[in-house]
C-alpha cells in the first residue's frame, strides 16, 4: 500500500508518494526521495524545548538538540531534559547534555543568559 507524505525539507512542500518497494514519486528534487525514505525507515526529529534555569531574570532557558534524534526517543529525551536545572551564565551553543541518550547528538542552549 502506498504512503503519502509532504516533504518538509524546503518551502515547496512536494506531496510525496512511497510505494511498498520504497519508490518515491512526486518529489521535485532528490532530497525529497531521501526525506521520504528516512521518514518511513527511521523518522527523526530535532528536539526543541526549555530547561529550568536558576537565573535572576528567567525561569527557563530555550534549548535544542544539535541534530535530529530518533522520533521514538523523544519522550525519553524529554525525561532527561527535565532533570536539568542550569546555572547562568549560559551561552548559545553551550552543550548542556553531551551525547543525549547515546544518540551522538548534544542538547545545546539557544539563548545567552548572563545572570
Ligand atoms: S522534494 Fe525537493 S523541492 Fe520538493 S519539497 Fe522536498 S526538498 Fe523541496
Amino acid at each position: 500500500m502506498a504512503t503519502s507524505l509532504t516533504c518538509i525539507i524546503c518551502p515547496r512542500g512536494c506531496h510525496l508518494t512511497v510505494d511498498d518497494n520504497l519508490n518515491v514519486s512526486g518529489n521535485f528534487c532528490p532530497r525529497g526521495a531521501s526525506y521520504a525514505k528516512q521518514e518511513l525507515l527511521d523518522p527523526r526529529r530535532t528536539l526543541t524545548t526549555t530547561v529550568r534555569c536558576k537565573s535572576k531574570l528567567l525561569e527557563v532557558c530555550p534549548v535544542k538538540t544539535n541534530g535530529a534524534i530518533p522520533k521514538g526517543m523523544l519522550l525519553e529525551a524529554m525525561a532527561e531534559v527535565n532533570k536539568l536545572n542550569i546555572l547562568p551564565p549560559v551561552h548559545i551553543g553551550d552543550v548542556l547534555i553531551k551525547d543525549l541518550l547515546g544518540t551522538g547528538i548534544d542538547l545545546v542552549a539557544t539563548r545567552d543568559i548572563d545572570e
